[in-house]
């Protein structure tokens, strides 16, 4: 069993309100700099930059999980995490069939930028990231699951764009069995308001914006940085575990 320490929700510039340094080298870099293992890069309603992020981190020790923060139908976010690029173009090919066709101002939202291997910015995405799917959370659920991925709601704990907060109850036919909690709230004070949900697993993430918010977020004991083996830590199977930092 090996040990990862992982950060899984970072937005990069793709994502309107992601920091301008928030390319792909800059946040490999502070991962690095800090100790992180695995990161997931996780833009709103997109994976365009992942390509460029993977090959980037290749030759270094960082490990980085192909992912998007994908918005439903009831403006609900969930983080979805995928082993191969491949996987994650096929998600994003169906978020962006499922996505209104509006194009992005700039000056309310903020750019959505494509960098290359530079690290330099290359263009933009013009349709606009930051809205609603027409995809419900049980079809983000099962779609993501039947292309080999796993989708998390993210950030349950927040007022805003969480599962808690737009329905206000946890769907007992719900197929999922792990939620995202922020970094700074305490598991045991979401079971105490949500008794439903003391038989989830959680994770922690940074929901990272700005370079300095990036994180040693979760440690994870499992064999490989694969998405499979996260659940079973997650679930603590045959010696695997996970701890919230
Ligand atoms: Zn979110
Ligand atoms: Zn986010």
């Amino acid at each position: 069993m090996k040990s990862f320490i992982a950060d899984f929700h970072i937005h990069s510039v793709l994502s309107p309100c992601g920091d301008l340094l928030m390319t792909p080298q800059n946040i490999i870099n502070r991962s690095l700099e800090i100790g992180l293992d695995l990161i997931a890069i996780t833009d709103h309603n997109s994976a365009e930059n992942i390509g460029v992020a993977l090959d980037l981190a290749k030759g270094t020790p960082l490990t980085i999980i192909p992912g998007m923060e994908v918005e439903t139908v009831e403006e609900i976010h969930l983080i979805c995490l995928f082993d191969t690029l491949q996987q994650v173009l096929l998600w994003q090919d169906k978020v962006y069939d499922s996505l209104p066709d509006f194009k992005n101002n700039e000056e309310i939202f903020g750019p959505q930028l494509l960098t290359d291997h530079s690290d330099d910015y290359i263009g933009r995405v013009e349709r606009l990231l930051l809205t609603a799917t027409t995809l419900s959370i049980n079809d983000v659920i099962k779609e993501v699951k039947d292309l080999g991925g796993i989708a998390i709601p993210s950030h349950i704990d927040k007022p805003n764009y969480s599962i808690i907060s737009n329905l206000g109850f946890i769907p007992p036919d719900l197929d999922g069995s792990i939620f995202e909690i922020s970094s700074k709230t305490k598991i045991s004070k979401v079971i105490d308001k949500f008794s439903t949900i003391d038989n989830y697993s959680f994770i922690s993430n940074s929901d990272a914006h700005y370079l300095h918010d990036i994180k040693k977020s979760m440690k994870l004991y499992m064999k490989a940085p694969k998405v499979k083996e996260m659940e079973l830590a997650l679930k603590g199977v045959n010696g695997r575990k996970t701890e919230i930092m």
